[in-house]
């Protein structure tokens, strides 16, 4: 008997090893009735599930159990378990789309599935292999499939969840977790057109610091966020733009990656956003548009933005500082925040210190820039754009 083989004996010989997840030992227990599909024109976001969701459990002796898809319904859980009390919480956002022969497609999902992974680390929850975990989510969204409004800017948002269940008072990582992964139809981000947003920078809050958790997808990143969002909407602004440090560096803004468009003496395009440091979270999102914007021109133009166009993009550190004097000397062409639920969204303006930064182009919508992500992005999303492999086509 070694180590690595068993987990001790009680009397009775060996255990097995703690099991991994297996997508192969899938069951499905399908819903008895499955609800009608609201008219799509009518979706708030995330308020409409599916018929069912995935689930499955981890315990320190069995491992993980049999994945089940089961009808979407509530969870019973502790009082006292270890996501109820010290926030064990981590989750991923992705989104499915009809692809041109009907068939679902998902958009580079083993980023997500890799950053799951290392959000789960980032909390001591349970390890798993996330392409076992991919499969299942495939075989989910097969089953779901009639829930994806075949729509221009529709979508199926799919949300996968890890909890700590550990049930226990004392503060230690949770050895029990349970892993699910819920649907929602949703809408565009923007119903009537794009609306440049219009942010307030603050740096009395920090949304993440150097050593903290911003470059994880942690529910608990979300939660000291809400009140200086309440806040910022009750004095007339969409969301928030994160200042980090006495320099007043932008970091992200609501829940977005952001990037900022600067003309340059040569008539270049400087393309900038912050550099993954710990603070920022690595967008799947942000990641492909720093991948489209080096593309351009040599291996793909961007859809309206001409060959001639040259663009230099750069992960670095932005002040408001400088988005101020870049703004002052009519520099400043672009700014717009990037993010799976809404691809990509132009900003119009900033208010820092009692005054507004306001990017130059088009602040009554999509700048240049911006607007080819956009397209480039949602084509390629839903299969109109062939790029990389990034848009995985699933079929039964
Ligand atoms: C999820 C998220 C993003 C966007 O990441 P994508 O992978 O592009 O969806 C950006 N910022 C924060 C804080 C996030 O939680």
């Amino acid at each position: 008997m070694t180590g690595t083989l068993t987990n001790g004996t009680n009397g009775t010989g060996p255990h097995k090893p703690p099991a991994d997840l297996d997508a192969s030992k899938l069951i499905i227990r399908r819903a008895e009735s499955l609800k009608a599909v609201p008219v799509w024109e009518t979706l708030q976001f995330g308020e409409t599930p599916t018929d069912h969701m995935l689930i499955c459990t981890y315990d320190p002796i069995n491992g993980w159990s049999n994945p089940e898809i089961k009808p979407y319904g509530p969870l019973s859980l502790d009082p006292v378990g270890s996501c109820l009390q010290y926030a064990t919480n981590v989750f991923e956002g992705m989104k499915a789309y009809v692809g041109p022969n009907g068939n679902p497609r998902l958009f580079r999902p083993s980023r997500n599935m890799k950053r799951l992974e290392t959000s789960a680390a980032r909390l001591a929850l349970p390890t798993f292999d996330s392409s076992e975990l991919l499969k299942l989510i495939k075989q989910l969204v097969l089953l779901e499939s009639r829930w994806i409004p075949d729509l221009p800017k529709y979508s199926l948002y799919i949300r996968p969840t890890i909890i700590g269940t550990r049930p226990k008072l004392s503060v230690a990582a949770s050895n029990e977790a349970m892993l699910y992964v819920v649907l929602s139809p949703t809408g565009p981000y923007f119903p009537t057109g794009p609306r440049p947003l219009s942010l307030m920078a603050v740096s009395e809050t920090a949304r993440t610091w150097p050593g903290g958790t911003g470059g994880h997808k942690l529910g608990i990143n979300y939660a000291p966020a809400l009140l200086p969002q309440q806040i910022a909407a009750k004095r007339g602004y969409d969301q928030i733009v994160w200042l980090l440090g006495e320099d007043n560096r932008i970091t992200e803004v609501g829940a977005m990656n952001v990037f900022a468009v600067v003309g340059r003496d040569d008539g270049d395009l400087d393309v900038m956003t912050p550099s993954l440091d710990g603070t920022i979270l690595p967008g799947v999102t942000r990641a492909s548009c720093l991948e489209l914007l080096s593309a351009h021109p040599q291996s793909s133009v961007l859809p309206n933005i001409p060959p001639s166009t040259r663009i230099h993009v750069h992960e670095r550190a932005i002040t408001m500082e400088e988005l101020t004097s870049w703004s002052a000397k009519g520099q400043l062409h672009e700014l717009f925040g990037v993010g799976t639920a809404v691809i990509v969204a132009p900003i119009g303006k900033i208010g820092f210190q009692n005054t507004d930064v306001i990017p130059l182009d088009h602040p009554e919508g999509f700048g240049p820039v911006a607007g080819a992500l956009m397209q480039r992005l949602s084509d390629i999303q839903t299969g109109k754009w062939e790029w990389e492999g990034w848009s995985v086509e699933l079929s039964a």
